[in-house]
């Protein structure tokens, strides 16, 4: 496995938290154990839908397009920037780098803040 995805997380009807990984299976890894998630899962197929506890439901996809540039959570990398779909009303989304050929640089990883995981410039 090594094509982009993602582990998007509902809980309670209506929280939504995304996590963009590179793909590897390691990464994926990473994320779920940090998040409390181990054992049986990791047999699974690379793409599924988990149910944890009742109020949890956990997938792992292929990566969504977004509006924003995404790094991986597990490893920090630079994964791509914001894809340029066009916009309901003309124009489009799109990152706001300056140059969107060029690789970013990466981040640190699995940074827990409050029950989340983010990503931080490394200082
Ligand atoms: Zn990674």
């Amino acid at each position: 496995m090594s094509d982009f995805s993602q582990i998007e997380i509902y809980s309670d009807g209506s929280t939504h938290t995304l996590y963009e990984f590179c793909g590897f299976d390691d990464c994926r890894r990473k994320i779920l154990e940090a998040l409390g998630l181990t054992g049986k899962l990791f047999s699974r197929d690379v793409f599924w839908t988990a149910t944890p506890d009742t109020n949890v439901r956990l997938t792992v996809s292929s990566l969504d397009d977004s509006d924003r540039c995404v790094w991986c959570y597990g490893c920090g990398d630079f994964l791509r920037h914001a894809n340029a779909s066009p916009e309901p009303g003309g124009g489009f989304f799109g990152c706001e780098c300056e140059d969107s050929e060029e690789d970013r640089e990466p981040l640190e990883p699995m940074v827990e803040v409050n029950g989340r995981l983010e990503l931080r410039p490394f200082r």
